[in-house]
This record gives structure tokens, sequence and C-alpha cells, in this order.
């Protein structure tokens, strides 16, 4: 039987393992740090618990993982004794990737970055999309229809840690829309024009963005903020993000929001959710969205 191992069953990795357990015809391998989830994914989706990653890898072709942050995922393939090809999923840093990409392979282990956007929902429903770097289009195809099981759309946006790059531009551009949306908000508050009222006219008008037209009415100015989606992943997207911007492009809007969430990380609460970083805009301002 064809096997495939996931390292790291957390809000994303979970479901994925779930999607690739119930929609392919491998047997999935499941590691989490804590086993206990490990468990209880082997119980709901048949996958194969294992309580280390050295048995999980075992015979596996393809080892996915999705951790927090790419030391975290070096630590983790220290136990990989297995030739193999590791699949990455976790939002990473381009370089540190491309590092651990040389250093795997003198170990004979491949490494893929195949970080993803959709959140939980996506995750859940299987139409993730997925921004894979790898060096060549033969490995890309060998492992695209792989992919299309966890994945809506799957593209290859070039070399090793080009993933990494794209997700974590792609979250800052989120994230900035986010809290400018906030801003421009908060002012309009300020000048006596409600919230939701705002957000009736700037949907049907030119600002509209994600943020204006589903998380600011369904995750801020209901009180919720539980996207579920971490403030501190959020914030380490960012750092990321700001460390690409070079030159003139860095007293731009990437530095300036990976600012705001480091600062937001540092006043809110442990656990907080991204969404939860209109909070502090709000504090600072003394007005509330709700
Ligand atoms: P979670 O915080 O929900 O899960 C983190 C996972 O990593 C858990 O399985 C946790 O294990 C494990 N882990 C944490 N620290 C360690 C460690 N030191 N050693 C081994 N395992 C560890 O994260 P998400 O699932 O939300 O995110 C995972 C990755 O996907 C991140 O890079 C994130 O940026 C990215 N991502 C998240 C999205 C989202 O909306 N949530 C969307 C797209 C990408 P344990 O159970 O033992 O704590």
């Amino acid at each position: 039987e064809c096997k495939v191992a996931f390292l790291g069953l957390g809000t994303m990795g979970y479901k994925m393992a779930g999607n690739l357990q119930a929609h392919s015809r491998l047997k999935v391998a499941v590691w989490n740090r804590n086993a206990n989830v490990a468990d209880k994914h082997a119980k709901e989706h048949q996958s194969e618990m294992h309580a280390n990653v050295k048995d999980a890898v075992k015979d596996c072709k393809y080892v996915f993982c999705c951790l927090p942050t790419t030391q975290i995922v070096r630590e983790v393939l220290k136990d990989v004794t297995e030739e193999t090809t590791v699949i990455d999923c976790t939002s990473g840093e381009p370089d540190a990737s491309r590092e651990l990409a040389e250093e795997l392979s003198k170990r004979g282990i491949r490494y893929i970055d195949a970080p993803v956007s959709g959140g939980p929902k996506g995750a859940l429903a299987a139409t993730l999309t997925i921004m894979v770097g790898c060096q060549d289009e033969d490995t890309f195809d060998e492992i695209e229809a792989l992919l299309e099981v966890i994945g809506q759309k799957v593209i290859h946006v070039g070399p090793v840690g080009s993933g990494h790059a794209v997700k974590a531009i792609n979250n800052s551009m989120n994230a900035s829309a986010l809290l400018l949306s906030a801003e421009g908000l908060l002012a309009l508050s300020q000048v006596g024009v409600k919230p939701d009222v705002a957000l009736d006219v700037i949907n049907a008008s030119s600002g509209r963005n994600l943020s204006t037209q589903e998380r600011i009415p369904k995750f801020v100015l209901t009180g919720d903020f539980n996207f579920g989606f971490s403030l501190k992943l959020m914030s380490k997207d960012n750092n990321i993000a700001s460390t690409l911007m070079k030159g003139p492009l860095s007293d731009g809007y990437a530095t300036r929001t990976a600012k705001l969430l480091q600062e937001a990380c540092e006043e809110l609460e442990e656990g907080a959710d991204f969404t939860a970083c209109v909070k502090l805009l709000e504090s600072r301002v003394g007005v509330q969205l709700r």
C-alpha cells in the first residue's frame, strides 16, 4: 500500500491530512507533537497514528508538514531518515527554506515548499490555493495531482522558496487591507458615520476589499474575532514579507503593517486571532467599531 506522512495536525494540517486520507488511495501516517491529537485523527479519519516522526515517515514516498515556522520544520525533519520528498505546507521563510533544501538534499531528501491559502474553511473543503516552489516542471508535474486532493488551485510559482515568498506577500496585502480598512472606519466613526452604514456604501464602491466585504462584518463588527488564524502566525508572515521589501519598498505598507502586528502581539492576549489586531487601533483611537 502506498503511504504518505503528515506531520503537524494543527488548525490546517488536521483537516488537510483528513482530506488526503478520505480522497486519495493513499494510507496517511500522522504525527503530532501532542500525540492525543494524532490519536483523535486516526479514530476520526482512519489514518495511521505514530508516536514519533521516524516511524511515521517509514516507507512514505511523500512527507507533508504544516507547522508554525521553518525553524520548527527544520527541527522536526531532523528525525527523518527515509529518502523521501518533503512537501512543506508551512508558511515559511524563503531563504531559510532554500538552505534547508540544500541540507536535506545531502541526506537524500527532496524539499518542496507548498504553502496554502484559504484558511481553515478552505482546508476543510479542500479548496485551498497552493503555491508551489520547486526546481523544475517535472517535479511539479509529479506532485500536482496529489496536491489537487487538498487544494482547488495548485500553481508552480518558481524555484524552492518562492512559494513562501508569494504566501508572505499575500498575507502582508491581506493584513494591510484589514488595518487600512479599520483605520478608515474609525475615522468615519469619529465624524458620526456608523461602521455598518459606511461598509454598505464602500462595498458598493471602489474601496471594497476582502476585509470590508467579509472579515470586518463577520469577525470585527460582531466582536467574534475568531477567523481561526492566530495573530502570532500572521505577524510572523508579515515579518517575512517585510524582509522581502528592499530599497524604496522598505518604507511601504508592508513594513508599517508588520510593525503594527508586532505591537498587537505584545499588547493583546496570548492566542488572539489575527482579526483582533483591529482592537489595537480601536484602543489607540478610543473608539470601538461595534
Ligand atoms: P496551529 O497553531 O493551529 O497548529 C500548529 C501545529 O504545529 C500543531 O500541530 C502543533 O502541535 C505544531 N507545533 C507547534 N510547535 C511545535 C514544535 N515546537 N514542534 C513540533 N510541532 C509543533 O497552526 P495552523 O494550522 O493555523 O498553521 C500552520 C501553518 O499554516 C503556519 O505556518 C501558518 O502560518 C499556516 N497557515 C495557517 C492558516 C490559518 O488560517 N490557520 C492559513 C494558511 C496557512 P501541538 O498540537 O502539539 O501544539
